[in-house]
């Protein structure tokens, strides 16, 4: 077989060069103490649903709601975990179905 790309002789359509590998993760958990994860280092669903960006900003709207409505640091963190890996592992899980449909 040859690279659709190139040329090059491969096993695939395209060779190692011009085929970039889909990554997808789920953290287990957003918040570690006082460290969060937010956007892809949290949860990276595949690209072509095109919801990444939404995910991230809408992770840092709902943090900085979490802290304004928490005096308490830690607990405005676990809120904004509570309700942001949910969604998080939602927008993988149907990216990754989308891409078998
Ligand atoms: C090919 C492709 C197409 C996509 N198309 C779409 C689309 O159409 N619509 C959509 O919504 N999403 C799309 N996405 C997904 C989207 O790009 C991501 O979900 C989004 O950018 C995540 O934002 P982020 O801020 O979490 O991470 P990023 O945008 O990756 O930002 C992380 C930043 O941290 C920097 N960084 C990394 N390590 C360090 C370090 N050690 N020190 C300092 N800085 C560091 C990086 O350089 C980068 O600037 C696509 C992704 C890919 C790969």
């Amino acid at each position: 077989m040859t690279c659709q790309t190139c040329g090059a002789r491969t096993q695939r359509n395209l060779c190692n060069r011009h085929a970039a590998e889909l990554v997808e993760l789920v953290a287990n958990r957003m918040v570690f103490d006082r460290v969060v994860l937010i956007g892809d280092a949290a949860a990276t669903a595949r690209p072509h649903v095109g919801m990444g960006i939404a995910k991230a900003g809408t992770d840092v709207e709902v943090l900085a709601d979490s802290l304004s409505e928490n005096a308490e640091l830690c607990e405005g963190l676990r809120q904004f975990g509570r309700q942001r890996l949910p969604v998080a592992a939602r927008a993988v899980s149907r990216a990754a179905t989308s891409a078998h449909t």
